[in-house]
C-alpha cells in the first residue's frame, strides 16, 4: 500500500478573540510583491461589527463575496484573479474569511495568481505548475474541514473538482471560536454533522490507521459533547470544541478515507446542487445497515436538536436522473475500496449505488 505523505498547515493560532492578532501575524509577509493584501470576506459580514476589525491598510482590497447563489466556481476565480493583476499587480497574500466556500476560493485564488490560464486546466490531483502566495485562513463556520484540507473545491463547465496539491493548504489559520456563534441553527448543525461523518467514515474502513483514529476519536468525543452530551447545545464552550474538532476530523480524513456517505453525497451535490454538508445528513439518515453504531448516533442527535430532513426525494428522479448521480459516485473508487475493502467491486456497481439513492 502506498503511504500518505500530507503537507500541514504551516501555522496554527487558536483561541477566542485570535482574530485581533491578524495583523500582527501577516505584517511580516507585507514586504513581499506588491505590499499589499487581498481580503476575501463572506458577505454575510458586510455591514457586521466584523468589518471594523479586519486590520486592513488603505492599500489592501476587500472583496465581500455572496457564498450563497452558487459554490465557488473556476469562471469566478479566474474573474477575480485578472482584475486583481490588472488592479495592482501580485499581492503579498490571500486573507479568506469565511466558511468552506470562501477558504476554497482564498486557497484556489493564491494558486492562480501565480499559475497561468484558466483554474479549469488545474482541476485534479498536483497539476499545478508553481507554487501560489502566501494565503491566511479565518474560518466562521467549522465542519467541512476546508481549513486543513489540500483542495480548492471548484465547479467548473465541464467537472465539480479541486485543485489539489501541496501548494494549496494555508500557510497560516486563525482559528477564533468567536467568530462561530452567529451561524445558524440548522447550519451549524449540518456542518458539525459534516466533521461526525468524517470520523465515522474515516474509522469504518481498510484506510483507517492509528494516526487517523487518534483525530477521528478526540473529533468524534468532542462532536459527542456539541451534540449529544448533558452540556451540549448552542454556547461559547462548544463553540471552542466545534472549531478543533472540524480541524481534527479533516486531519483524519486525510490520512485515512471517506466512504459511502460521501461518494453518494459527491452524486446528489453534481446532479441536484445540494450542499455538501446538507447532502451528507439527507443521505446518512438512510446509512443505517452500513455504519450502524455512527448512525444509531446520528439519529439521536437528529432528534435532540429537532433537526427535519427531507424525505421520499427519489419519488421526482426518474432512471436516467438516478444513472447520472450513481455514475458520479461510482467514479470515487477510493472511497468504494476504503469503505468495502479490496473486493469491493463485488458489491458496488451501479445498479447497487442507483438502489443507495433510492433510499432518500
Ligand atoms: P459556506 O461557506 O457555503 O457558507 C454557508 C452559509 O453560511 C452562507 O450563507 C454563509 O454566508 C453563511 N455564514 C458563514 N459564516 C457565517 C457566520 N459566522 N455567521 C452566519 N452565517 C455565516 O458553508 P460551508 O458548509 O462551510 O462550506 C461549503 C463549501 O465548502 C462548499 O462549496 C463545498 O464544496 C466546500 N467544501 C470544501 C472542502 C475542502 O476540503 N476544501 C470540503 C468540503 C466542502
Ligand atoms: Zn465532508
Amino acid at each position: 500500500m502506498q503511504h500518505k505523505n500530507f503537507k500541514n498547515i504551516d501555522k496554527v493560532t487558536y483561541g477566542r478573540g485570535s482574530f485581533n492578532q491578524l495583523a500582527e501575524t501577516v505584517e511580516p509577509v507585507r514586504k513581499e510583491n506588491k505590499n499589499y493584501f487581498v481580503y476575501v470576506v463572506d458577505n454575510y459580514f458586510k455591514g457586521k461589527d466584523l468589518v471594523n476589525r479586519l486590520q486592513n491598510k488603505a492599500e489592501d482590497l476587500i472583496y465581500y463575496i455572496d457564498v450563497d447563489p452558487h459554490e465557488p466556481t473556476t469562471e469566478q476565480i479566474d474573474a477575480l484573479r485578472d482584475e486583481i493583476l490588472a488592479k495592482k499587480g501580485l499581492p503579498s497574500g490571500v486573507i479568506g474569511i469565511g466558511g468552506g466556500s470562501i477558504m476554497d476560493i482564498a486557497k484556489a485564488l493564491s494558486l492562480m495568481l501565480t499559475n497561468e490560464g484558466s483554474s479549469t486546466l488545474y482541476q485534479g490531483l498536483n497539476l499545478v505548475k508553481k507554487p501560489g502566495i502566501y494565503h491566511l485562513g479565518v474560518p466562521t463556520i467549522s465542519g467541512t474541514g476546508a481549513e486543513v484540507s489540500m483542495t480548492a473545491v471548484l465547479t467548473g463547465p465541464e467537472k465539480k473538482l479541486g485543485l489539489k496539491c501541496d501548494w494549496t493548504v494555508f500557510n497560516q489559520v486563525i482559528l477564533d471560536p468567536e467568530l462561530i456563534a452567529s451561524v445558524p441553527t440548522d447550519w451549524w448543525f449540518y456542518t458539525g454533522m459534516d466533521t461526525y461523518i468524517h470520523c465515522i467514515e474515516s474509522e469504518s474502513g481498510i484506510r483507517n490507521n492509528a494516526f487517523s483514529l487518534a483525530y477521528g476519536e478526540q473529533s468524534l468525543k468532542l462532536c459527542r459533547e456539541v451534540y449529544l452530551g448533558e452540556q451540549s447545545g448552542r454556547s461559547a464552550e462548544n463553540d471552542d470544541k466545534l472549531m478543533v474538532a472540524s480541524l481534527m476530523g479533516g486531519l483524519s480524513l486525510t490520512y485515512s478515507e471517506v466512504g459511502v456517505c460521501h461518494a453518494l453525497s459527491y452524486g446528489l451535490s453534481k446532479i441536484h446542487g445540494t450542499r455538501h454538508c446538507y447532502a451528507n445528513c439527507v443521505i446518512f439518515q438512510h446509512l443505517g445497515d452500513i455504519y450502524t453504531k455512527g448512525h444509531e448516533e446520528f439519529m439521536q442527535m437528529i432528534k435532540k436538536h429537532k433537526i427535519e430532513l427531507p424525505q421520499n426525494l427519489s419519488k421526482e428522479w426518474d432512471d436516467a436522473t438516478l444513472t447520472a448521480m450513481a455514475q458520479v459516485s461510482y467514479n470515487l473508487p477510493f472511497m468504494w475500496h476504503h469503505a468495502f475493502g479490496d473486493d469491493w467491486q463485488k458489491t458496488v456497481n451501479l445498479g447497487y449505488i442507483k438502489d443507495l439513492f433510492r433510499r432518500l
